[in-house]
This record gives structure tokens, C-alpha cells and sequence, in this order.
């Protein structure tokens, strides 16, 4: 069996956030016990809510903050366990994509000099060299090289982002984490960026951790996907399956509300809307965190946090009501939810 790429284990990042009046400190538990593993070249989609908690797995994987515990292994080497004059050396082989390409490159810059400060710092290539990759990668994302000696106000958003991933691209890292790469692009800006992220990993084969709200950005990026709620993975899966049969209710509702083209299958698939708001990751529910939202939610959901389930075409959800099986019988997660939404 090779070594994946990424390997996540019981991930938690919380953060202190003073006491509570009776000596007792309070804590922001905004990641727990996160575990997930991505092969190599291969792209696994974090979807979920704002505050959700997925932005911050990209972060604490890259060690751009402190995770409180668990273990990240990048290729078999342990990303947690080095001091941080050590992190450094790391960044060679992990990246990060920015969702603002208007404040991820620095406006005092020239475009050749943003993509030859990698360069300069991970490798010990000759100034032709660098020169050289810097036209090469350039034209790789679908710009031409003589914008080399342009500085990035001079580019719109979409050629900002194709910047920004030529930078992370540039010293061929073994992880690229994006952090929503297309959110803050128009619709038609988006799929050329999604089509250029594909077109670069299949040359670099490099691995993704694509981090979205946008469940169809995901679909069309990732072959495998994970469901974030308030800092927990609730599911994960191969996409196919997770879209078409979800296990959890919360990824029911949110692949409820993706439009279908056709409107007599929007009407058919039903929508569920959520009810109320992301409860305070300083006072998460007990059992499962996603109860007081949830429209099946039993006693012993408040009781004991939901074991992971397999499900049928792969993968994992942690909910009850696959351990109590009458709730499911004769039905999915999906039938359910869209018996309830149409009666
Ligand atoms: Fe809903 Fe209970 Fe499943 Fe949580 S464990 S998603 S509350 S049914």
C-alpha cells in the first residue's frame, strides 16, 4: 500500500478565549477531531458552511496556525511533530491558493518577481533558470510571458487567480490546499479556473484539498468529498455517491439546494431549508452537533455523539439514524428528507 499524501488523524484546533467568571477557561473548539486522507494527485472536496471549520483544517495542515492536537503527515513526514524553524522547508512540498486574488499578492511586486520569490527561497536555481520556469509557468496557466514585467493591479480577478496559482505551482508541490480558489470570480472567470486547476494537475500530479461552499464546484473538481459541520467531518464518500445518496441529513440538505436545469426534477428532488442558525462553536449541542437543525432528530441524538457509519457505494456518515435502522427502513437519507419536504 503506498503512503498517501495527506494523512489527517483526530485533528482538533480550538482556541482560548478567556474564562468563564468561575475560574474555568473557555474554549473555541473550531476543528474536532478531524481525520481524512488524500492520495497522491488526487483531489478530495471539504464542503460546508461558513464557520464550519474547513478553512481551517487547509490552514492547520499547512501549520499556519497551531493545531491543539492530532497528527498531519505529509508523505509519511510528520507536519506536526517538527519545531516551527522547521515548518519552512516544508512549504516546498505543501501550497496554498487563496480565495482573494486581490489581497493574496503583494501590489508592490512585478509578476516575475512574485514567481521567482518561491524559486529564490526553495531552490538553488541560476537567475536564467528561474527566468526560465517563471515564462514556462506563465504560459502553463494561460497567460502570456511577456506579463512578466506587469504588476498585479494591472490584471483583472480571473488573471489574479491564475497568478496566484502559478506561484503555488511553480516549485511542483506534492499538496496544493484551495481555499475557495473561485468564489470571489464570475461564473464564466470560475470554470476557466477550474478547468486550468484539473489541466496543471494532471501535468504536476500534484494533491488537492479543495476547500468550497459551492457543492457544484466540488462535484466537478473532486472524485471524493468530505461534509464539514461545525467542526466535524459528518461525511464522506466517493462524490457520486454522496450527491445521489447521501447518508447525512445535513449533506442531504445542502445537495437539495443545488438548482437542477430541469425544473420538473427540481420539483421531484425537493428542498430542504435549514432551520435556524450555526450554533456557537463556545457551546456546541451535545450527541450530534447538528440536532438542533436536524428534522429527524431523536432522544439518543442528544444523548451520545452518532458513530461512523459505512454506507452502501463507499465511504462513512456519522448520524443514528443508520444504527436505528426503522427510521431508514425501505428508504435513504434523501427519501426522507423529500417525503418531509413534500408533504
Ligand atoms: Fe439528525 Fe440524529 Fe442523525 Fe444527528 S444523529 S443527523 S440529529 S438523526
Amino acid at each position: 500500500m503506498t503512503e498517501p499524501c495527506l494523512q489527517v488523524d483526530d485533528l482538533h484546533v480550538k482556541y482560548d478565549v478567556g474564562s468563564t467568571g468561575f475560574g474555568r477557561r473557555r474554549w473555541l473548539h473550531a476543528v474536532n477531531g478531524v481525520s481524512l486522507r488524500i492520495e497522491p494527485g488526487e483531489t478530495l472536496g471539504l464542503v460546508g458552511e461558513s464557520g464550519s471549520g474547513k478553512s481551517t483544517i487547509g490552514l492547520a495542515v499547512l501549520r499556519l496556525i497551531e493545531p491543539f492536537s492530532g497528527r498531519v503527515r505529509l508523505g509519511g513526514a510528520d507536519v506536526t511533530g517538527i519545531p516551527r524553524s522547521g515548518v519552512r522547508s516544508l512549504r516546498r512540498r505543501m501550497q496554498m491558493v487563496f480565495q482573494d486574488p486581490y489581497s493574496s499578492l503583494n501590489p508592490s511586486m512585478t509578476i516575475e518577481q512574485l514567481l521567482q520569490e518561491p524559486l529564490q527561497i526553495h531552490t538553488d536555481l541560476s537567475r536564467g533558470d528561474r527566468q526560465a520556469k517563471v515564462a514556462q509557468i506563465l504560459e502553463a496557466v494561460g497567460l502570456h510571458a511577456g506579463y512578466a514585467v506587469r504588476y498585479p493591479h494591472e490584471f483583472s480577478g480571473g488573471q489574479r487567480q491564475r497568478v496566484a496559482i502559478a506561484r503555488a505551482m511553480i516549485i511542483r508541490p506534492e499538496l496544493v490546499v484551495l481555499d475557495e480558489p473561485v468564489s470571489a470570480l464570475d461564473v464564466s472567470t470560475q470554470s476557466q479556473i477550474l478547468n486550468l486547476l484539473k489541466a496543471i494537475q494532471d501535468q504536476s500530479g500534484s494533491a488537492f484539498l479543495l476547500v468550497a461552499h459551492d457543492l457544484a464546484v466540488v462535484r466537478l473538481m473532486s472524485p471524493r468529498v468530505a461534509v464539514m459541520y461545525l467542526g466535524e467531518i459528518v461525511e464522506e464518500g466517493p462524490s457520486g455517491r454522496v450527491y445521489d445518496n447521501p447518508g447525512h441529513p445535513y449533506s442531504a440538505a445542502l445537495i437539495s439546494a443545488i438548482p437542477f436545469p430541469d425544473p420538473v426534477r427540481q420539483r421531484a428532488s425537493g428542498r430542504l431549508i435549514l432551520r435556524g442558525e450555526l450554533p456557537s462553536l463556545l457551546d456546541p449541542p451535545s450527541g450530534c452537533r447538528f440536532r438542533t437543525r436536524c428534522p429527524f432528530a431523536m432522544d439518543i441524538c442528544a444523548a451520545e455523539a452518532p458513530p461512523r457509519v459505512p454506507i452502501e457505494g463507499g465511504g462513512v456518515a456519522a448520524c443514528h439514524l443508520h444504527a436505528h435502522g426503522p427510521r431508514l427502513a425501505g428508504g435513504s437519507v434523501r427519501s426522507l428528507l423529500t417525503a418531509r419536504v413534500l408533504s
